[in-house]
């Protein structure tokens, strides 16, 4: 396995759970984590006793890994989620979700989420018809989100279509396989978000 799949792999096992950050590789027996389900290091294996704080970090960096966005990103989006009405852990789920390199993700425009945020940036992405090349992007219900014609003979989109087959589409999404589009029906709710994630340890970890 090369470095760079190591050192990505070594979060999900840092987090105790597969975070899906490759693409075909998540799906095999060369998972990493199914082989060694324990975290990376020379105590992986010790019984650790974890301090309400550290808990809250683990939680938090496991939501910010699975959407692979850098601390600042993150926070401002959590900033968004607090001043929204309602439940704010669940706003921000909703929030990191309707991110245009979630849905292109959902869609399997991208091989991973890196990828997706590749096709975005290169221009390769449209929402009701117009390139948007932010990955930041956030959509409303009603909104068409297609990968571009062009785009579909990239064998990296070619991968990630053919891989998102055995994904289940999130329910807030229609997403046509074939044509490689998503329509938003719906904005997404805490039940549409599959990553096993305690929200509430997030919003007290930026609570403190
Ligand atoms: Fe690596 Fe994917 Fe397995 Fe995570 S789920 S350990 S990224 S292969």
């Amino acid at each position: 396995m090369s470095k760079a799949a190591q050192s990505v792999c070594k979060m999900c096992r840092r987090e105790n759970t597969k975070l899906f950050l490759k693409a075909e590789r998540c799906f095999t027996d060369k998972c990493s984590f199914e082989r060694r389900p324990y975290p990376p290091g020379q105590h992986g294996q010790a019984r650790l006793k974890f301090s309400e704080f550290a808990l809250q970090l683990r939680e938090k960096q496991k939501l910010k890994r699975y959407y692979g966005l850098q601390e600042k990103n993150f926070k401002r989006f959590f900033s968004i989620a607090e001043k929204s009405t309602g439940n704010t852990g669940e706003s921000f789920l909703s929030l990191l979700e309707r991110r245009l390199d979630s849905v292109v993700h959902a869609i399997g425009g991208g091989a991973s989420r890196r990828h997706a945020k590749q096709l975005i940036s290169h221009g390769h992405v449209l929402v009701n018809g117009r390139s948007v090349n932010v990955s930041s992007f956030i959509v409303k219900q009603g909104d068409v989100i297609s990968i571009s014609q062009a785009s579909l003979e990239i064998p990296t989109v070619q991968l990630g279509l053919a891989s998102s087959q055995r994904k289940e589409a999130p329910g807030w999404l229609e997403i046509d396989k074939a044509k490689a589009t998503a329509t938003v029906r719906a904005l997404p709710q805490r039940s549409d978000v599959s990553v096993p994630v305690e929200e509430r340890l997030v919003v007290e970890f930026y609570s403190r």
